[in-house]
């Protein structure tokens, strides 16, 4: 039977469609089944008889045709964006096609609340340097939902918003860099946030995120999934330091940003 399974923790194939919250929401939730259980209690899709399937344990079961489940996938590229680089384009772009994402929100925040000590250049600069390295992609959009918003920029009163805006059938899927999300049992309301969205961290290839994440439990685990990214050599740090030195930030990051950061004498100090 050709099956595409779904089950294990966070290896996600390009075009394979992660449907969990419907199970997780009816009846696989009262019988204490989790569709990411693995062969126990795997789940997944029968491409050629449409069908959604799920075993919790006393063998496979039908429970619904695929059109009735499935839902709209909406990507949150939450970041510091400062500056934005390919890196950033790519994980974006991977995530969106590995989860059939649309469209990918990319949301530079205001103030960090994990980079208290550090300096952030001005919210302006990084909102539209986000707007031209995202104006060729039709599926990338940028909200100011963070920027418009007093104060610390917690993912959680983030999401909190973007739930309500776009209501309940629609899958919210949070991208950040995988260094980030290993912090996630920091990060304010982490509970309610799990509840709100699944995370998409993205990593360099060959990254073991099941080994890093063994510090989070099992529940917290299910509820991330990881893209591999090449291009996440570039960070956003060395291209600031690269600017501080006068060296070449060439083919790093696209070239309207790269104009905008010496147009506008960014990262010189
Ligand atoms: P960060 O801590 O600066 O980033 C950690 C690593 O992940 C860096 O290597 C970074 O590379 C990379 N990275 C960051 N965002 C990425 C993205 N969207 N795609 C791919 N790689 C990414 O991360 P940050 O940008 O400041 O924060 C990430 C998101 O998490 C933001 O939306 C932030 O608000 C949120 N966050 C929320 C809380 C909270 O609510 N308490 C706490 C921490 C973070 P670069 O340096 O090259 O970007």
């Amino acid at each position: 039977m050709n099956a595409v399974a779904c089950g294990g923790l966070a290896e996600v194939n390009p075009g394979q469609r992660p449907l969990f919250s419907y199970l997780e929401s009816t009846e696989a939730e009262g019988r204490g089944f989790h569709p990411s259980d693995g062969a126990a209690g795997g789940m997944g899709v029968y491409p050629e008889r449409n069908k959604l399937w799920y075993n919790g344990g006393n063998g496979i079961r039908e429970v619904k045709k695929l059109q009735d489940v499935a839902l709209k996938r909406v990507g949150i590229m939450g970041g510091t964006f400062d500056p934005i680089h390919y890196g950033h384009l790519v994980a974006a772009e991977a995530a969106r096609v590995a989860f059939q994402l649309e469209p990918v929100l990319f949301v530079p925040n205001r103030l960090p609340p994990h980079k208290k000590d550090y300096p952030v250049t001005e919210a302006k600069h990084r909102y539209l340097m986000t707007v031209l390295a995202t104006i060729t992609n039709p599926h990338f959009e940028v909200s100011r939902v963070e920027l418009d918003r007093e104060g610390y920029s917690y993912t959680i009163d983030t999401l909190r918003e973007l739930r309500a805006s776009f209501g309940p059938n629609v899958e919210l899927y949070f991208i950040s860099g995988a260094d980030a999300i290993l912090d996630l049992l920091s990060w304010k309301d982490v509970d309610e946030l799990l509840g709100l969205c699944y995370f998409i961290a993205a990593t360099r290839p060959g990254y073991k995120l099941s080994v890093e994440l063994g510090h989070l439990t099992q529940r917290y685990a299910r509820k991330v999934f990881k893209v591999e990214v090449p291009a996440l050599a570039i960070s956003s740090t060395d291209i600031r330091r690269r600017v501080k030195e006068g060296k070449s930030i060439k083919y790093l990051l696209p070239e309207p940003v790269e104009n905008y950061i010496y147009k506008h004498k960014l990262y010189r100090t």
